[in-house]
């Protein structure tokens, strides 16, 4: 991506947030691609505690799978919002792991995998595919395992139907599809609740907001769900792993703080972009 594109990306993006305007965020949403100081690859360790921090439930799960869908020969799994860096293969990774040990108990030939690795067009495939040949190599003697990049939204139909065994998918599914409706600011309508200045939803944001947002999600987590209905064989399974939060009030989140500071520093760039 040319300085331009990538200013113009960002000008956008800054725009949508602050503003409520309306922005293609398949199109254009990506994590920092690389292996840079600011990439996601470098910056997702919190993200690999969730992974480790789900992984029986993942490894039940894949196992709990491929006994529920007869042993099927070749496995499908899915990981959607695979990003880049170490944290893209891990899941994938580890349900492979399970089910070969659980068809050494069985005295069973494992399965092949087909390990199918989805995250939007923006996505830094490349630096993925760049790391199998290690990933291959952690492998010696096991089964054989095909990965494929599948560029596309989750809120909407990635495989063919009745394709997949397990989908699993982590520190993903908190990204919406869009900015609320009734926060977006449309030419010549006076926006129905306003969030203006703020990024999320924060303590001095009037209650519509948290229930736009809670609407959103509602929303298009069952266009997710709908999607996914398809596409699982019969006693195929998902694993989902989310960031949650302890109480009901969504502007008292312990880590409101990382927001306030986002917000402050968009706000910054805006005011250099506008
Ligand atoms: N699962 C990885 C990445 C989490 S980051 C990990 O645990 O480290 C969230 C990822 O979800 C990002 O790479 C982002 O691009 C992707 N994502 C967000 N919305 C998406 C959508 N609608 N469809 C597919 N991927 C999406």
């Amino acid at each position: 991506m040319s300085r331009e594109t990538a200013v113009h990306h960002g000008r956008l993006a800054i725009q949508a947030a602050l503003f409520g305007t309306v922005m293609d965020l398949k199109k254009y949403f990506h994590m920092n691609s690389g292996a840079g100081k600011n990439s996601y690859a470098s910056n997702s360790k919190i993200q690999g505690l969730i992974i480790c921090k789900s992984q029986s439930v993942r490894r039940e799960a894949a196992v709990e799978a491929y006994l529920g869908t007869d042993w099927p020969a070749t496995m499908s799994v899915a990981d959607l919002g695979c990003s880049s860096g170490p944290t893209a293969l891990l899941e994938v990774e580890d349900i492979m792991e399970a089910i070969e040990r659980e068809c050494v108990e069985l005295r069973r030939q494992p399965p092949e995998f087909n390990l199918l690795l989805n995250d939007l067009y923006g996505n830094d495939f490349n630096a993925v595919f760049r790391s199998l040949p290690e990933f291959y190599s952690r492998r010696p003697g096991k089964g054989l395992c095909f990965v494929t990049g599948v560029p596309g939204t989750f809120y909407g139909r990635l495989f063919a139907a009745k394709s997949l065994h397990l989908v699993c998918s982590s520190s993903s599914l908190h990204w919406l599809s869009q900015m609320p409706e009734e926060l977006q600011q449309k030419e010549g309508s006076p926006a129905a609740c306003v969030n203006k200045g703020k990024v999320f939803i924060s303590a001095g944001s009037p209650p519509c907001v948290a229930e736009a947002y809670r609407k959103q999600f509602h929303r298009d987590f069952t266009t997710f769900l709908r999607c996914r209905a398809e596409e699982i064989v019969r006693g195929g399974l998902m694993v989902l792993a989310f960031m949650s939060r302890k109480n009901r009030e969504a502007a008292m989140m312990e880590d409101l703080y990382i927001w306030e500071l986002l917000a402050d520093a968009l706000n910054a760039m805006a005011s250099e972009v506008c």
